[in-house]
């Protein structure tokens, strides 16, 4: 090793000093004590590893003040919380990377009532003895979508799992090849059949599958048909497929279950309000599907949960299934749903108090009111070097839901002759809240769909700091 290394090495701040110099500063007052240690041990490793990986010349080491100031910095660091409210102004109303549906008012407060105290989640109250979790759940879930059961479980990729395990285990389950699809964040119709021990039986192509395809591949070791919505894709041109009346006719003459996984679980019919036509849980029911599984925080617009509905005697044995247990929701995802689905009693409320529903049904003249009024805000800023322009273009469900056809809206485009799109994209992901945005043609579009009223303001001051500090630094 060369000298200048080793005398770098030895000159090290020791770890002793530095955790003296944390144990005085009030702002440490109170922490773990072996937190700061290892605090403190991570940054003298850190500069133990650049030094021994050949430090430049300019490496200047730092002294015990400073070493310790960057612990201290690291342990304020793990206080700061990560998860945080950001606004979206992507447009994208289901962003599976800005955490879904956002919940409605009646959600939070059913939450709020039950998450910081005690509740009636497993007793009942009549009798005074052990209750049911999901009863509450339950009847709401029949009521609303005429099934004669329901499950709910984590997410629907365990709804998916749990219920081939359950009807399907070492048995086979057919599937359309043209419905094999990924959905976002890896999950695969193929691998979850595989784990949940169900064997796959591909039938068709990729672009035509007849219910034929379907009635050959039954033999004696056949469970289950399966539908899968195939959500964040279509495909178009000479396509065929077996539509689910038909798979319940061949289901109930052959004696074989017949699943459907919808994906975004809508109730509401999307057509009403212009937009593409999604499946409805309603419609999978009354066509006589014997399970039916989907996601609830998709265009349900609830919290992250799986839904399962459908006949009796299939759930019940879903039920019992001890992987249920495994996959079973807490009280603040039951308290949310419960908030969710009472929405959906009568529909115009959902539609009005459901954030995913009421982005999704906005009129485009109300959105263009609202990029108006963001036009406006923003034009008080200082505008030299400045173009912010209203433009045309489309909102997108996201989230697998209505995929082919973005939905008309209304945008603010921003674009500054000091600093470029990508840039001033970077920036405003690190303000505070944090906003998101799509970036096209050296232009940031900011898209009131999935804007609040309360958004519009702190865009327009937050995008006005920001453009300033780029103008001070290169006039
Ligand atoms: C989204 C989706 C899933 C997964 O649902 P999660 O709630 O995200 O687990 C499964 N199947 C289909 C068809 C989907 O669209």
């Amino acid at each position: 090793m060369d000298e200048r290394k080793q005398a770098l090495l030895r000159n090290l701040p020791k770890i002793d000093d530095l955790m003296l110099r944390l144990e005085k500063m009030e702002a440490m007052e109170g922490f773990l004590r072996e937190m700061l240690r290892n605090a403190c041990r991570s940054v003298v490793e850190e500069l133990r590893t650049k030094i021994m990986e050949g430090a430049e010349e300019s490496f200047r080491m730092p002294t015990s003040g400073q070493a310790a100031d960057q612990a201290r910095l690291r342990v304020e660091g793990y206080r700061a919380f990560r998860l945080r409210r950001v606004i979206n102004a992507t447009g994208v109303i289901l962003h599976t990377n800005l955490g879904r549906a956002p919940l409605c008012r009646e959600a939070m407060e059913r939450v709020m009532e039950v998450a910081g105290g005690y509740s009636n989640l497993e007793y009942n109250l009549e009798q005074g003895e052990r209750g049911i979790r999901y009863d509450s759940i339950r009847s709401l879930l029949c009521a609303i979508s005429g099934a004669e059961d329901a499950i709910v479980v984590n997410n629907n990729a365990a709804a998916v799992m749990l219920v081939l395990n359950t009807l399907a285990v070492n048995r086979e389950a057919i599937v359309s090849r043209g419905e094999l699809i990924e959905i976002g964040g890896e999950f695969r119709i193929p691998d979850v059949m595989e784990k949940s021990g169900a064997r796959l039986v591909e039938v068709g192509t990729t672009n035509r599958t007849r219910i034929a395809d379907y009635e050959r591949s039954i033999g004696p070791e056949t469970a289950l048909l399966m539908k899968v919505h195939t959500s964040n894709f279509r495909i178009v041109g000479f396509t065929e497929e077996a539509d689910r009346r038909q798979l319940v006719e061949l289901g109930k003459r052959r004696e074989v279950a017949v699943l459907e996984d919808l994906g975004s679980g809508c109730f509401m019919e999307l057509e009403r309000y212009g937009l593409e036509h999604e499946p409805t849980v309603q419609e999978s029911l009354a066509a006589g599907v014997d399970v039916v599984t989907f996601s609830g925080d998709k265009l349900l617009g609830g919290p992250q949960a799986g839904i399962i509905v459908g006949k009796r005697k299939f759930l019940e044995k879903i039920a019992q299934n001890p992987l249920n247990r495994a996959l079973r929701i807490d009280k603040m995802t039951l308290a949310a749903l419960e908030g969710t689905l009472v929405k959906y009693l009568r529909p115009a409320e959902a539609v009005a108090d459901i954030p995913v529903l009421h982005a999704l049904t906005q009129p485009l003249a109300g959105i263009k009111k609202r990029a108006g009024k963001l036009h406006l805000l923003l034009k008080r800023m200082e505008t030299k070097g400045v173009e912010i322009t209203r433009m045309d273009g489309f909102s997108m469900a996201g989230g697998g839901s209505l995929p082919t056809r973005g939905i008309g809206t209304a945008l603010v485009g921003i674009r500054a002759d000091f600093c470029s799109a990508a840039e001033l994209e970077r920036a405003l992901r690190r303000c505070e809240p944090p906003i998101i945005v799509r970036v096209s043609d050296d232009r940031i579009l900011l898209d009131p769909r999935t804007m609040k009223e309360s958004d519009l303001k702190e865009v327009s001051l937050l995008l006005g700091e920001t453009l300033e500090s780029f103008r001070s630094f290169r006039p």
